[in-house]
């Protein structure tokens, strides 16, 4: 869609500053000292994952991950020529769209290792070893065997690979892990495969690389986002502010009950904004009557029960707002992503993914909108 066209959608969108996530990738990889896999997986976190992926290669980033292989197909449809890892599995019905948009799976189990042999040799692949995440991956007995048959059905393991379950809460557990990778690479080398690539760090894993890694795994920091509690010391900055505008003004009464429920009750002679904003589009549900949106630059307080297309502000205490008047609802001078998780109980990762498909997507680059992903 053209950015001329967004004036025929509602005002609420997700600007995306395509220039800070290609300088997070670049602040990544120097702190890394190692080559990085752009995760990409849903949507690039809500950021919209063609325009991610199509920046981060033409700054020269050559590896992206996906969970899914039609999440990798769509990103090969749209112009993207790196290699794509599917890191969550696939199923046999989905090899031809391995094969046709060449991607390159993580076989991590007896079916999709059957589903990759059956395929035959025009498949690459990475092998996955569970090394205590308890999820995917092959146990460390079942590993060589894995890649031996791999082998012997000419197909290149190019790879190895695991996850870490704990790098963002404990250091303990994740360097058991590590070194259960790093038994598990010694004994790929041991039986003859080269295993050129191995790989295991996350956002988090960034503080805990080890010297047998050749590449790391970031998502959530690409996007300019910290894990929590633990974080690896790199400065990255926020790439999206999901911004709607003051739909209605309305001075109530005290004793007014404001939404679903009535579960605001103005204490007071209260004004109340109307957004355009709700959980369908990111705001969860679980911000009802907690948390506070910014219309310039100051919070305004969610009132009463958070809807599917509107959400409530009390602006009593912002008596210039207007309506039309832009409001922050993550980003900028908004709640962090981390803060409007807080609120509803969840993490930096869901408050990004629940973004709705209905918001679109203003990518900017050099100061500009340059281009649009909406939906409609
Ligand atoms: C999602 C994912 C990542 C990226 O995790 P972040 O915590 O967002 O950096 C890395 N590896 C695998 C296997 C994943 O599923």
């Amino acid at each position: 869609m053209s950015v001329a066209a967004l004036a025929r959608l509602r005002p609420t969108r997700a600007h995306v500053d395509l220039d800070r996530v290609v300088a997070n990738w670049r602040a990544l990889e120097t702190f890394a000292r190692l080559p990085l896999v752009a995760v990409v997986k849903a949507d690039a976190y809500g950021h919209g994952a063609e325009a991610v992926a199509r920046a981060l290669e033409a700054a020269g980033c050559g590896r992206f991950a996906v969970a899914l292989p039609e999440e990798g197909a769509a990103l090969r449809a749209a112009g993207v020529v790196g290699e794509i890892l599917v890191l969550a599995g696939f199923w046999p019905g989905q090899v031809p769209l391995l094969r046709d948009a060449r991607l390159v799976p993580v076989v991590s189990n007896a079916e999709t290792l059957r589903a990759a042999l059956a395929a035959g040799a025009e498949l690459r692949v990475h092998v996955k070893v569970d090394t205590g995440m308890t999820r995917l991956g092959f146990d460390a007995g079942e590993l060589v065997p894995a890649a031996d048959a791999l082998r012997a059905a000419g197909i290149e393991v190019a790879g190895a690979m695991t996850h870490l379950a704990s790098a963002d809460e404990d250091a303990a557990p994740t360097a058991i892990q590590l070194d259960r990778f790093d038994e598990a690479l010694a004994a790929l080398r041991a039986a003859g495969h080269a295993v050129p690539l191995a790989h295991a760090a996350n956002s988090a894993g960034l503080a805990f690389l080890r010297p047998t890694h050749t590449l790391a795994r970031p998502g959530l920091l690409l996007y300019g986002v910290p894990p929590r509690p633990l974080a690896p010391d790199v400065a990255v900055r926020p790439a999206l502010r999901l911004v709607t505008c003051v739909a209605q003004l309305r001075d109530v009464a005290p004793g007014a009950a404001v939404s679903y429920g009535g579960r605001f009750v103005a204490q007071r002679a209260s004004r109340i904004a109307t957004l355009p904003i709700g959980y369908a589009d990111g705001v969860p549900r679980a911000n009802t009557g907690r948390g506070a949106f910014a219309i310039g630059g100051r919070r305004v307080p969610v009132a009463g029960t958070v809807c599917m297309d509107l959400t409530l502000v009390d602006v009593t205490d912002c008596p210039d707002v207007r309506e039309g008047d832009e409001v922050e609802v993550m980003g900028g001078a908004g709640p962090s992503a981390w803060e409007l998780a807080d609120w509803a109980g969840t993490n930096a990762w869901q408050a990004l993914t629940a973004i709705g498909s209905r918001v679109p997507r203003v990518h900017e680059a050099g100061g500009t909108a340059a281009a649009v992903g909406s939906r409609y």
